[in-house]
């Protein structure tokens, strides 16, 4: 057999990275529905368990196609990048049912009962709630600092021992507020705290946080990664591979959020087009805020792109592109916005993000509905705000609906 060609371009890897030669000769990485792995003596059973034998042993613990999208995400967070040595970086993947799941295991990982959280108020509502709600129960409070000022969040950290992580979100939602990873790690850095970043908007495509000293990274795979909608999955990525391969894999372990089979085979193959969803996706969503940006209907467009966005400048020096997610205030308010949505006729009317196709979402009466008014402005969440995760479609068939739509 031909010896195997480690994958060097980004392409490559999302095509290649990870894949594991299979006994049947299958093209693709089989779905291994199975919940168990047989052994061949009681002598291997025993090497196995003390971890002197490779091997699957539960599903639960592991499973090859889990395994192949969990080495090619790995691949794809270090394209490029180098450890303190100069050599390659390596990075440790676990795969999970959700990014939700991540972010449980990645926290609770990392964070023992009377320490605390340093995050940034523009979170993920599912990342905000479980600070809020479920944490404090198990002794892990959240501090919300504002992470564009630098002076108030090293004073934070000053004035608080007990805090363990930096959490961090860039680009975040649905105001694509974006956050200066570089500086805020560096002062993580200086005061031992662990820090964890949300690249989920991003994909590695358009931003490598481990570029600066961030431990973990995490996504939720349901959105680009997997990029087809099909399924709901997490990742949780990190650097220092003994302790994701001892603790964190039993944190992991014991939590149960573990992915399965048959996602982590869609996810694989949503993963193969990454670059090239990647880019139409972004130039479609330049095209897109350009058109909104003239258009009479709308008030303002927060697109990363565009110079009018106060984090413009923070987002042209660590992402590749600005990205495929943007949203947009009506001039009409919360009316205004409703009409807009039910006039749609090609657009896809629904939450979540990342998929082929154009989704739009009005926060307002729908994800940040339970969300107080006053503190919902205070966030930028504006009553007329339309979110929209620019697809794949021919772009004249995007701007026609949007046009259509806001007459
Ligand atoms: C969707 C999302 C999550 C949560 O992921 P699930 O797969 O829904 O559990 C976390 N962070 C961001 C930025 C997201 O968009």
């Amino acid at each position: 057999m031909n010896t195997k060609l480690t994958p060097s371009g980004f392409d490559t890897i999302c095509l290649h990275g990870g894949h594991q030669a299979e006994s049947n000769r299958s093209h693709l990485t089989p779905v291994y529905a199975s919940s168990t792995y047989v052994y061949d003596s009681a002598e291997q059973a025993a090497a196995m368990f003390m971890g002197q034998e490779q091997g699957y042993i539960y599903g639960r613990w592991g499973n090859p196609t889990i395994n192949e999208a969990e080495e090619k995400i790995a691949l794809l967070e270090a394209f490029g990048l180098t450890d303190e040595s100069g050599n390659p970086l390596k990075l440790k993947a676990i795969l999970h049912a959700s990014g939700m799941a991540a972010i449980s295991t990645g926290v609770l990982g990392c964070v023992k009962a009377g320490e605390k959280i340093l995050t940034h108020h523009s979170l993920y509502g599912g990342a905000h709630e479980i600070f809020e709600k479920t944490m404090p129960g198990l002794g892990i409070t959240a501090t919300i600092s504002d992470f564009h000022r630098l002076e108030a969040v090293e004073k934070a950290i000053n004035a608080d021992k007990s805090i363990r992580l930096m959490y961090i979100e860039t680009p975040a939602n649905p105001t694509l507020q974006c956050v200066d990873i570089e500086a805020l790690t560096t002062l993580a850095k200086k005061y031992g705290l662990t820090v964890m970043v949300d690249n989920t908007f991003a994909t590695p495509y358009l931003q490598q946080p481990f570029r600066w000293q961030v431990d973990f990274v995490l996504h939720s795979t349901t959105k680009f990664l997997n990029g087809h909608g099909t399924a709901i999955g997490g990742i949780l990525i990190g650097r220092d591979v003994q302790l994701m391969s001892t603790a964190m894999t039993k944190t992991h372990r014991l939590l149960g959020g573990n992915s399965n089979a048959f996602d982590a085979f869609l996810l694989v193959n949503g993963l193969k087009t990454l670059s090239l969803r990647m880019d139409k996706h972004c130039s479609n969503a330049e095209k897109t805020a350009a058109f909104l940006a003239g258009h009479n209907a709308v008030a303002n467009v927060n697109y990363l792109g565009l110079m009018s966005h106060p984090d413009y400048q923070i987002a042209q020096r660590q992402m590749k592109h600005p990205g495929a997610m943007l949203s947009f205030e009506l001039k009409g308010g919360i009316d205004a916005g409703r009409k807009f949505i039910n006039s749609l006729k090609l657009c896809t009317h629904a939450v979540s993000l990342g998929t082929c196709d154009t989704l739009i979402s009005h926060p307002a009466s729908t994800t940040h509905m339970g969300v107080p008014r006053e503190q919902r402005l205070q966030y930028g969440i504006t009553d007329g705000l339309i979110r929209m995760s620019v697809g794949l479609e021919n772009i004249e068939d995007i701007l026609n609906d949007l046009g259509q739509a806001m007459e």
